[in-house]
Formats: structure tokens, C-alpha cells, sequence
């Protein structure tokens, strides 16, 4: 999953956003952020979806400060990260000032981590290995506290992303809910970068729906209408919304 992200900044998500020449002016972040949602809008009401169905997850890694701050200010509250120690050096103090935050892990999680991660965060995207099910299932227990769980699947089964082939995952599911007794939600996916996202998104739009999952997290950048469109509840947006990371 190391350098998917910054491949998928492509010419078309940077150009969609106004960004373009000034790359670190907080004030724009405002204007970024209502551009997005009012495409988020537009995508869902030509699905015939409620606007509000669609949750924009704000994905602040690696972001300077000047523009996690600037994000806040607008009002958004759900922020994504894809590394525990970095997402607690940035958010461990914030959290006291902002009561309303929400903060999902949309990276691997080592098994060593697993503990931290379900202390922090309120959502986990990336389960990908029964392994970590379990230590998750135990810090559930062992915490009294439980995050909203997502299961990732490698639609496009590469061999350097993570997640859980689509052939694998029904089987995974079930064994996350009743091996482990882990409430799991939903599913994560991440497309190639080379392909048309649209066959991704459908296809884990199709293993949520057989396995009465309501939560579907996928769309970035350059694709959050399209994943709209085949039923996203949770779109990842970061370029858009923050600019290029440094
Ligand atoms: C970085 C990242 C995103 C955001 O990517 P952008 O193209 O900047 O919107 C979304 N999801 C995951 C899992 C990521 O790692």
C-alpha cells in the first residue's frame, strides 16, 4: 500500500481542486472543503442518495499543521490517518480541545499496535488478517471499548496491497463475527491505481451486500463520485480537501 497514495494523486485530483499553483494557503482549505461536499451532494443526488448518507472522512496524514487546523476550523470533525504513532502525536492533545472528533485508521496495523489503535481511534478500516482479528477481538474485551470495525479487501489482489482476496472474504467475515465475536461493519478497498475503479467498487459493494454489511469505505481523490455512485457510505479524500502532501 506504500506509494499507492501518492500515484493516485493524479494530474485529474489536482486539477479538480484548487490547489493547483498555491499549495499552502490554510484559508483555501474552506473553499477545498465545500467543493468537495457539494460534489459529494451531486453524486448522491444523482444516485438518488441523501447527500447526508455519505460520510467525507478528511485524510489528514502527513498534513503540516497550518492545514489540520484550518480543516478544523471549517467544522469537519472526521479525519483519517493510516499510522498509529502519527495519528497520536497529531490528535492525543487536539482531542481534548475538540470533543466531537472522530478518528478512523485507514492503514495497516501491525499486531503490536492493535492495543494503542483500539484505544485511540473510533473507527479501524483495515482488517486484513486473522491475526489481528484476534488481538483486536481480545482489546475489545480487555478495554471495555470497541471501534467501529471495517474489513479490507484487495480487490485487485495485488500482492504489495493489503487486505483480503474477494474470493477469501465471505469466509473471513463470518469467521471475524462468530470465531472471534468482533462487530464488524463494513468493508475498505483501495482500486489499482492503473485500473478503472469502477469494477472495484462494485465488486465490494456485492460482498457487503451478501453479508448484510452497511458500511462501504471507498473513493478518494479521484474517484469518490464514481464510488458514490456504486453505494460508498464513507469516502477517504485527502489531496482534494488539504492539497498535495508534502
Ligand atoms: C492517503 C489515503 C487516502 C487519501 O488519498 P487522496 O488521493 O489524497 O485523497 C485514502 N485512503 C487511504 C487508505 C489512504 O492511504
Amino acid at each position: 500500500m506504500a506509494g499507492a497514495p501518492a500515484s493516485r494523486l493524479s494530474r485529474a485530483a489536482v486539477a479538480a481542486s484548487p490547489w493547483t499553483d498555491r499549495m499552502s494557503v490554510p484559508s483555501d482549505i474552506a473553499a477545498a472543503r465545500a467543493a468537495v461536499l457539494d460534489r459529494i451532494a451531486q453524486a448522491a443526488t444523482a444516485s438518488g442518495r441523501a447527500p447526508e448518507s455519505i460520510t467525507l472522512t478528511a485524510v489528514s496524514k502527513l498534513q503540516p499543521d497550518d492545514r489540520v487546523e484550518a480543516m478544523l476550523a471549517t467544522g469537519q470533525r472526521i479525519f483519517g490517518e493510516n499510522r498509529v504513532q502519527e495519528a497520536e502525536a497529531r490528535w492525543r492533545e487536539r482531542r481534548a480541545r475538540y470533543s466531537d472528533l472522530h478518528l478512523r485508521l485507514i492503514g495497516p496495523l501491525q499486531s503490536n499496535k492493535a492495543a494503542d489503535a483500539v484505544a485511540f481511534f473510533d473507527a479501524i478500516e483495515s482488517l486484513d488478517r486473522s491475526k489481528l482479528v484476534a488481538v483486536l477481538a481480545v482489546e475489545v474485551q480487555k478495554q471495555g471499548r470497541s471501534p467501529e470495525f471495517l474489513i479490507q479487501v484487495n480487490t485487485g489482489e495485488e500482492a504489495q496491497k493489503a487486505g483480503i482476496a474477494p474470493r477469501e472474504a465471505d469466509a473471513f467475515i463470518k469467521a471475524a463475527r462468530e470465531t472471534y465475536g468482533l462487530p464488524v461493519r463494513g468493508l475498505m478497498c483501495i482500486p489499482p491505481v492503473d485500473e478503472e475503479p469502477a469494477m472495484h467498487f462494485a465488486l465490494l459493494a456485492k460482498i457487503a451486500a451478501r453479508n448484510d454489511l452497511p458500511i462501504l469505505s471507498m473513493g478518494m481523490s479521484d474517484d469518490f463520485e464514481t464510488a458514490i455512485r456504486f453505494g460508498a457510505t464513507h469516502v477517504r479524500v485527502g489531496s482534494a480537501l488539504f492539497g498535495a502532501r508534502p
